[in-house]
């Protein structure tokens, strides 16, 4: 928010990024369309799209005596309406638009345990290049939309993406999976030991950027991970 923000906001009156009607300053979508985007239902789901994306990570490991992976869900199917949500929000400069639909996520899931015993909030990191050419990374809006909810902390500092990778829309799966390889690092691991960070993202498609994280975070001893994203793709 700047302190331009009240000026254009008589200039250019705040319209909902799916219907184009008028919506209170603060919101970014009308209530209509934030009701209709299509949800997951993923917190009342074991075994949901997420999980089952991840769930070979549990498979037993020679030096594990717990489980590392505790949960995962997406808010939202990916369709046309979300497409355009958070494209707004990646795209367009409206960051805040991130951050409330981290935060409307958080209120629907708080109440089913699905926050409960994490200790960090953790965006998945965007390369400094990237993020010197967009200004800021919708994952961290997302977390800081959550944090708003739960009181959690975000952690932006310790995974850091070193890799500058092309955007993963435009590959094949299998192109994915070598893009994000090597894309992440932890230059100090021990900052999440007995840590149970929720690894945060806009959208989940083959899970591989995900994966790359969660390889670079299995050696660190005793920290366990869950994964929230705003959306999945079917
Ligand atoms: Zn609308």
């Amino acid at each position: 928010m700047s302190i331009l923000s009240p000026v254009l906001e008589l200039l250019y009156p705040s319209l909902c990024v799916v219907c184009h009607r008028g919506v209170d300053s603060y919101n970014t979508l009308c209530d209509d369309c934030l009701r209709k985007l299509p949800r997951t239902e993923h917190q009342l789901l074991r075994g949901n799209k997420v999980e089952q994306l991840f769930d070979d990570i549990n498979r037993p490991r020679k030096n594990w005596r717990e489980p590392r992976f505790v949960r995962g869900g997406a808010w939202l199917q990916y369709d046309d309406n979300v497409a355009t949500v958070i494209h707004a929000g990646k795209f367009f400069e409206r960051p805040e638009l991130a951050q409330y639909l981290g935060s409307q996520a958080a209120q629907e899931w708080i109440d089913t345990g699905f926050f409960d015993d994490i200790d960090l909030l953790v965006p998945v990191p965007i390369h400094p290049h990237r993020l010197r050419d967009r200004g800021y990374n919708q994952s961290e809006y997302i977390c800081r939309g959550i944090a708003a909810v739960t009181h959690l902390p975000v952690d932006t500092t310790t995974i850091l993406r070193v890799k500058d990778t092309p955007k993963q829309s435009q590959l094949t799966d299998s192109e994915r999976q070598k893009n994000v390889e090597h894309a992440f690092h932890i230059p100090e691991p021990v900052i999440w030991h007995k840590k149970h960070i929720l690894l945060v993202d806009d959208v989940i498609t083959t899970g591989a950027t995900i994966r790359n994280c969660i390889k670079e975070i299995t050696p660190i001893r005793s920290c366990r991970i869950s994964v929230f994203s705003l959306s999945v793709a079917r």
